[in-house]
């Protein structure tokens, strides 16, 4: 567990201000407390007993105003790491020269597109740019309706893609939606969640998902409503982390075209490296989607997101009216997009995924050959799921078992959350500028409190 002594003074290179920095008083944490009462924090509250009130970050660590320095194993937003001094000077450069609604032409939006366009494989090269994942898989949505002039859509079961209205529909994840069974439009269909772990199908049997969704879809055509879109993560988030089985995303994206319809690939938690093997998750399956969404990670936590399709598709929806989102892409958030790509590339980030992802998936493999309530460890680079479970046969879910692991873990200093499906898994997602040093002080923690109770 990081040292808090040793770590503070790395953790800004600022000088610390008074009440600022880990230096507040008792007085003024209570007065702090008093006036939260009219943030509404449902899922802070969801995730923590008492949330952490986190006052600053450097790189993988997170501070608290009490000066406490914590891993922070939870960020899958703040992919360059907190504190982030060439983001912090872009910003500040541009919001002094302009800052302005998104209806203009300027170098930081075009190059930021053409950027994009150039990381995808040929053709998708057209993008627009919005301000969060949510209404990035919305917005794919429509250029679906709008290109097939249909309605009918189909989603994996357990997913999560975001809270507007079609993003919401779409998303088939009891836990993230409450009521959501009862208010699932019409036009969401779904097809089984391909859990290779603890689905209907498990291990080499996984590979049946990829032909029953196909039936799935062909099954909709012959009845009269071909799907407008297939969407899905191509890496299996919900799950904590965990790849789709060989060839699915294939065998379901053939099925889909077959029909007439589009590939959506929802790239917001998975895309921009943190696989460590590709910059795109789609790429693991070894195919190409018509539409792609991005978000998180493409702002470093800045609201930014986008999609990005082939020319015909924008063409489409172009011809229904035009795209507007008043700071989708602005001045300041483009330069954000480009700081975020340039540190990616000079700092090397994806191959530290793979590497320091690679350790760590190592070293928990080790942990569960000693602690009999791993039942396994999911995943690639730096997106890895530990899932507890009571019984490596029956592979029940250690539900509350996993929520005490994480508030132990936040004791000794290390923040993270179960997923939100069944809770028994810790969704490994760290800044990619994770550090073997980092990985080891979470394995130990990890360790000690499987090792001596939580
Ligand atoms: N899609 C996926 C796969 C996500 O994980 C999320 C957020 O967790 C979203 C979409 C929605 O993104 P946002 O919270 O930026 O609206």
């Amino acid at each position: 567990c990081p040292d808090p002594g040793a770590l503070l003074g790395e953790v800004s290179r600022e000088p610390l201000e008074e009440g600022r920095g880990g230096t507040w008083s008792a007085a003024a944490e209570a007065e702090l407390l008093e006036r939260r009462a009219h943030f509404f924090a449902t899922v802070q509250e969801h995730y923590f007993e008492e949330p952490p009130r986190i006052e600053r970050g450097w790189r993988h660590h997170l501070v608290d105003t009490r000066g406490r320095v914590y891993l922070d194993m939870l960020n899958n937003v703040t992919v360059l790491g907190h504190g982030h001094p060439a983001l912090s000077d872009a910003v500040h450069r541009q919001w002094r020269r302009l800052n302005t609604n998104s209806r203009f032409h300027y170098a930081s939006v075009v190059e930021l597109s053409e950027r994009l366009a150039r990381s995808l494989p040929d053709g998708l090269d057209t993008v627009f740019l919005v301000n969060s994942g949510s209404e990035a898989v919305d917005l794919a949505l429509r250029l679906a309706w709008a290109t097939t002039g249909r309605r009918d859509v189909v989603a994996v079961e357990e997913a999560y893609h975001g809270w507007t209205y079609a993003s919401d529909a779409v998303s088939t994840s009891i836990a993230d939606n409450p009521g959501a069974l009862a208010s699932r439009p019409p036009w969401v269909h779904t097809v089984a969640a391909p859990n290779s772990y603890r689905g209907r199908h498990r291990g080499a049997e996984a590979r049946r998902y990829g032909p029953e969704a196909a039936e799935r879809i062909a099954e909709l055509a012959a009845r009269g409503t071909p799907p407008a879109a297939f969407l899905c993560e191509p890496f299996y988030g919900n799950a904590g982390g965990m790849p789709l089985p060989d060839g699915y995303l294939e065998q379901v994206y053939a099925a889909t075209r077959a029909v007439g319809g589009l590939c959506l690939a929802d790239e917001v938690q998975v895309g921009y490296g943190r696989l460590g093997t590709h910059f795109w998750g789609f790429e693991q399956q070894g195919v190409v989607p018509d539409v792609v969404t991005v978000a998180k990670a493409m702002g470093n936590g800045h609201p930014l997101g986008a999609v990005i399709t082939r020319r015909e598709i924008a063409e489409a929806y172009r011809s229904q009216g035009y795209f507007f989102s008043s700071a989708g892409g602005s001045p300041v958030s483009s330069v954000v997009g480009l700081a975020v790509l340039d540190a990616l590339r000079d700092e090397e980030l994806q191959a530290n995924a793979r590497d320091v992802g690679g350790h760590l998936k190592n070293r928990l493999h080790e942990l569960a050959h000693r602690h009999g309530l791993i039942g396994a460890v999911h995943g690639s680079g730096l997106y890895l799921g530990v899932e507890f479970v009571r019984d490596r046969t029956t592979l029940e879910p250690a539900t509350e078992e996993t929520a005490a692991i994480c508030e132990r873990l936040r004791e000794l200093g290390v923040i993270m959350q179960p997923t939100s499906d069944r809770q028994c898994v810790l969704k490994i997602k760290p800044p990619l500028c994770l550090t073997r040093d980092g990985a080891d002080g979470f394995v130990a923690a990890l360790d000690d409190v499987l090792t001596h109770g939580w």
